[in-house]
């Protein structure tokens, strides 16, 4: 056997191990009691519902450096760029080139709008592990203000899995679970085509298709609404372009060099 090929065996074995100690399912993860997702056999936040594969991904590299045409949303320096939801200061930190959930300050938003568009996130759950489930870690990233690419630290924390990292939350799980473990940089590349209204109706949906630490997570999923916590959000007219929030859960979740191109 070669060197490659033990090396490739270990990992297969490791990862079994893995997901033999964390691959139970339970009704205690999620919930029972919530609607079944359209085409699906699966409740929202459904705890029964298979939990996806753990894939390790690449060693964490370098920040990836913004293209020539990106809104460069957040470089390490200060939070110029955003501010509260209802146009105040932000009340979170930066620090180490990062900006940091303050708990308790509130969401914040960007100043600059977008439709379609595509957005590279980094983010980091926090190194000293506290909570489980939801309570762990929990940010997340809402395109629109309104549908969110949930933020959580996913590594050996279970939950159900429609609100685990990289699900677009209470709707779509990851396709794979490809976290990194607390305290590490990670990345969202996000393309999101935004919905069209037209007279107050919906003309067509949302889509989104998502790169967890350039494992892909979601591929081209068509929301079925807003993102909403147990229930099945559905979808009110807004306008064409919008702010990107960032979520206070609670927990202090840092991010990094984010950048975001407006599509077409
Ligand atoms: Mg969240």
């Amino acid at each position: 056997m070669t060197m490659t090929n033990t090396r490739l065996v270990a990992a297969a074995l490791v990862s079994l191990a893995i997901g033999a100690a964390v691959a139970a399912q339970s009704p205690q993860l999620g919930y029972s009691d919530t609607p079944l997702l359209p085409g699906t056999k699966w409740h929202v936040h459904d705890g029964m519902r298979p939990q996806p594969t753990i894939v390790m991904p690449g060693a964490p590299g370098e920040p990836v450096p913004a293209p020539a045409d990106a809104v460069v949303l957040f470089d390490g320096r200060d939070l110029s760029r955003w501010q509260t939801a209802d146009g105040k200061l932000p009340g979170w930190r930066v620090m180490n080139g990062a900006m940091v959930v303050q708990p308790m300050s509130g969401d914040v938003v960007s100043k600059d709008t977008f439709g379609d568009v595509q957005l590279h996130i980094e983010f980091a759950t926090p190194e000293k592990v506290e909570g489980n489930g939801q309570n762990r870690g929990n940010s997340g990233v809402f395109l629109m203000e309104r549908y969110e690419v949930q933020v959580l630290d996913s590594f050996k924390n279970q939950t159900y899995p429609d609100g685990q990292a990289g699900a677009v939350y209470g709707q779509f799980p990851p396709l794979v679970n490809a976290s990194r473990g607390p305290g590490q940089w990670q990345t969202y590349d996000i393309v999101f085509i935004a919905p069209r209204f037209a007279n107050g109706k919906l003309v067509s949906p949302g889509r989104a298709t998502v790169f967890h630490n350039d494992v892909l997570v979601q591929h081209d999923v068509t929301l079925i609404g807003q993102t909403v916590h147990r229930e099945i959000g559905t979808y009110e007219p807004h306008a064409d372009r919008l702010p990107i929030k960032l979520q206070d859960h609670g927990n202090p979740t840092k991010f990094r060099n984010i950048w975001a191109r407006r599509l077409q």
